[in-house]
């Protein structure tokens, strides 16, 4: 029998020695054609079903009944362009027709951005079927049979030669992936290519268990290996030594690898391959991240395997698949309330976010779908999942990729309570240190938080999940670290520095010794700084500095008066109501409002007006597709988009009236207009409500335009208060959720200081206070500079009032100055690290240990 293969695309048919690419030019992939596409859209080229989309769509793997494995990949180095200009039309494990639409692309964007627009059409397992009467000439998509494949009724050369089951498995240490776009098509192709001139059975294996025929490249590209991934390759057989020894050369040369270790160790093992550059380790045994939680912390590594989730496509019933399913949602939410009472602010709001996209209706609705055309529950929740977090991910926002991230994670705790799979929790001692690529917040809520001494993980940034849950559970972490992370052995003991952003391997005695030192002096000194935590934070020369505290509600009000806080500095309103269909109403926003002053007493309560948008996107709020949602409908932008919700909380906030002390703040203003707009409804909604004392209104010094014009926007608003977080990835450019690039999100970036110190100055022609309530403000490094720039008020994480306090106590205002002047004239934030170091050690009592 012969299998036609139509040609998925219009256009000239190329032969494949004639594609701009070696690797498919040498048919390393696989055997085929290309066609140069004069069209946008790839028709599948017979009946099949998608083993799989690549997860940047620019090329796809179908396999037919036959056994006959298809890669169809758009466009030369288009993995590169990261998603952009693919749309995917189908997902993994559909079934497909001849002609229909698979992925449709932006020719024009590909031709510009790309090496090449020519698509190849391969069988990859081409070991086993051949490709014959290829085309030539002009080909016409979905009616130009490109070429045929001969299927034998007795399949006679598929069996493999025998392996020598006796043979022990020769086996690589780990190694890391660290090529930019992990082990796409032509790196697969690359590895195929190497493994097939081998007899014996060779694996690629992920440190899950997850195996992949390291011959096929369908087989390769389905474990979906990323940058930073940890896999090894095994192989069994007489000539299996030979195979890993090979195939580590292949990522040596294919990879650009250029520093080798010594060759072959003594026993079976093969030594560690790098894919792409070697990971950075600048001084042996220290690796450097970022530091996403302070803190020092001597552990043991607990490494986290996520386990893998296999579902079969086909269901029983429809009626019994949707029965599952509705049991297994049930269940994640009752886990998620049971986690929800013991969770602090920070995993509270990170749950509320899992229990929205537990309802999602795009994700209820995409799973019926499926289940109503007889998918199992699994597969069709696992593909409505992964589509919801393709049109995520399609928005390309680094903000938008941790909801993205939150979506797996949700999906994965249903697919877990569906198959009754438990997640692999690691081994953890007394004292562990979780060592991941990457921590879905889920898992780690669900760790006994009491062995967990630290966090240290590839992925992320100082404001990611993990960061966040980490600060609120006052845990050392450590974020973006390189991925050889992942080699560290299990239990092997570390130092995780969580000020630095560093973790130290094989420590000495002697420094362990130092840091216990450390320790101890510094739980001494908690306990110290405890005691005068209620008492004013006056300089030694005399400023008052007020040390205020961020809340989300009325708990962590209380919370706040306990630790010392003077007032609250920052009330994120929008997390009251996110956990909602409906936007709260006024009565609702008041009863939170008079619930937080009256824990409060009389001291001082900033209420930020709502701040939606960006990666906080409740289901009431508008549902505008944006290409930049970090620049597009954010803050005080929705009093113009939604002036109900903010006139409901106007008037809510204008009924406290004599029940509170409190000022208003508005959130992400970039013009005066802005301000002048909702000081004109501010005022009628006053009068409608016979309300003649106006509280005082400020903004948030978010963007660059407010710093800028900080003089101008003193003659409307009552006091500024700097939204470092926000400051910096808009100064910086560089997403604050940003998978990758954390590492250079410094808020004590000179540029970013310069900005503050230009707010200050523009305050000051109006007599007008800055305070800070961004993370930099809990930073200890970051608190006599900020002092030095003329910043009055801090209002800090909760957990960090008495130490702040404690800080601001020691520091005198001119020496700040002289080191705040110093600092504005450094070139990048490392400098001024460096330099707060030499003038302040007490700041940074860890880094005095140093390595
Ligand atoms: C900030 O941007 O620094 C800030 C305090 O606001 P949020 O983190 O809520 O965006
Ligand atoms: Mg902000």
């Amino acid at each position: 029998m012969d299998l036609i293969f139509y040609s998925p695309l219009s256009g000239p048919v190329v032969p494949l020695e004639d594609v701009p690419d070696p690797v498919f030019a040498q048919r390393m992939a696989g055997d085929g054609l290309a066609v140069d596409p004069i069209d946008h859209r790839v028709l599948s080229p017979c009946s099949a079903k998608v083993i799989q989309v690549h997860r940047k769509r620019h090329a796809v793997t179908l396999a037919t009944d036959e056994g006959v494995e298809i890669l169809i990949h758009i466009g030369i180095e288009t993995v590169s362009l990261d998603g952009e200009g693919f749309q995917v039309r189908v997902s993994d494990g559909q079934r497909v027709s001849q002609g229909d639409i698979l992925i449709e692309f932006d020719a024009d964007l590909i031709a510009r951005k790309a090496k090449s627009l020519m698509t190849v059409i391969l069988v990859a397992n081409n070991q086993r079927f051949h490709p014959t009467n290829l085309f030539q000439g002009l080909a016409e998509a979905g009616r130009t049979p490109l070429f045929l494949v001969h299927i034998e009724d007795h399949p006679a050369g598929t069996v493999a030669p025998p392996v020598d089951h006796a043979l022990p498995p020769v086996e690589s240490e780990p190694i890391i992936v660290e090529a930019e776009h992990g082990i796409h098509a032509r790196p697969a192709a690359a590895l195929a290519d190497t493994a097939r001139r081998y007899q014996s059975i060779v694996e690629i294996v992920r440190p899950s268990g997850k195996a992949a025929d390291a011959k096929s490249v369908v087989a390769l590209l389905g474990l979906e290996i990323e940058c930073g991934d940890s896999i090894r390759i095994v192989a069994r057989g007489a000539d299996a030594k030979e195979a890993v020894q090979a195939l580590n050369s292949v990522a040596r040369t294919a990879f650009g690898r250029t520093d080798e270790k010594p060759s072959v160790s003594p026993v079976e093992k093969i030594v560690t391959p790098i894919f792409g550059a070697p990971a950075v380790e600048e001084e042996p045994g220290v690796l450097r991240g970022v530091s996403a939680s302070p803190g020092l912390a001597v552990g043991q590594v607990a490494k986290l395997v996520r386990p893998v989730v296999q579902v079969d496509e086909y269901g029983q019933d429809s009626e019994l698949e949707r029965q599952h399913l509705h049991e297994a949602v049930a269940l994640v939410r009752r886990d998620i309330e049971v986690e929800g009472a013991q969770a602090g602010e920070s995993q509270s709001e990170i749950l509320l976010a899992h229990r929205i996209i537990l309802d999602d209706p795009l994700l209820v609705t995409e799973t019926e779908k499926w289940i109503g055309q007889g998918k199992s529950a699994g597969w069709a929740w696992q593909a409505a999942a992964r589509s919801c977090e393709e049109q995520i991910r399609s928005l390309k926002s680094g903000l938008l990729a941790g909801r993205a991230a939150d979506i797996e994670d949700v999906a994965l705790r249903v697919l877990w309570r569906l198959t009754g799979v438990e997640p692999q929790l690691p081994d953890l001692t007394d004292q562990s240190i979780l060592v991941a690529e990457d921590l879905p917040p889920s898992i780690l809520i669900s760790l006994d938080r009491n062995k967990l001494a630290g966090l240290a993980t590839v992925r992320g940034g100082p404001t990611s999940h993990v960061a966040i849950l980490a600060r609120s559970m006052g845990m050392p972490a450590v974020a973006g670290l390189p991925a050889s992370v992942l080699a560290l052995s299990e239990q092997e003991e570390i130092v995780l520095n969580g000020d630095d952003g560093v973790l130290e391997t094989k420590p000495t005695r002697a420094r362990l010794e130092k840091i216990s030192a450390v320790r101890n002096e510094r739980e001494a000194l908690r306990v110290e700084n405890q005691k005068t935590a209620q008492e004013p934070a006056v300089t030694r020369d005399g400023t008052r500095i007020e040390i205020a505290a961020n809340i989300g509600g009325a708990a962590e009000a209380h919370e706040a008066v306990k630790m010392g806080a003077d007032g609250i500095g920052l009330l994120r309103t929008e997390f009251l109501f996110l956990d909602r269909a409906e936007p709260p109403t006024e009565e609702e926003h008041l009863a939170e409002y008079l619930a937080i002053t009256a824990a409060l007493g009389d001291r001082p309560l900033i209420i930020r007006t709502l701040d939606l948008g960006g990666d906080k996107l409740p289901s009431y709020f508008p549902q505008i597709h944006e290409d930049n949602p970090s620049l597009g409908i954010r803050g005080v932008r929705l009093a113009q988009e939604r002036a109900d919700l903010y006139r409901d909380q106007l008037r809510a906030i204008l009924r406290i009236g004599s029940r509170g002390r409190y000022r208003i703040m508005l959130p992400l203003v970039s013009g005066v207009e802005e301000v002048l707009e909702l000081r004109a409804v501010f005022a009628s909604l006053a009068q409608e409500l016979g309300v003649l004392a106006l509280p005082e209104m400020g903004i948030m010094v978010e963007t660059p335009a407010a710093a800028m014009l900080a003089d101008r926007f003193g003659a409307v608003s009552d006091f500024f208060s700097i939204g470092s977080n926000d400051l910096t990835q808009y100064i910086l450019a560089i997403d604050r959720g940003h998978p990758t690039l954390g590492r250079k999100l410094d808020s004590l970036h000179p540029a970013v200081l310069r900005a503050i110190s230009v707010t200050v100055e523009g305050a000051s022609y109006h007599g007008r206070w800055v305070g800070v309530c961004g993370a930099m403000a809990s930073e200890p490094a970051a608190v006599p500079l900020l002092v030095g720039l003329g910043v009055s008020e801090l209002s800090v994480s909760i957990p960090m009032v008495p130490e702040i306090k404690a800080l601001v106590r020691s520091l005198d205002l001119a020496n700040c100055r002289k080191l705040a002047e110093k600092a504005v004239g450094l070139d990048t934030a490392a400098q001024v690290r460096t330099l707060v170091k030499e003038a302040f050690p007490v700041a940074n009592a860890i880094a005095e240990t140093g390595h």
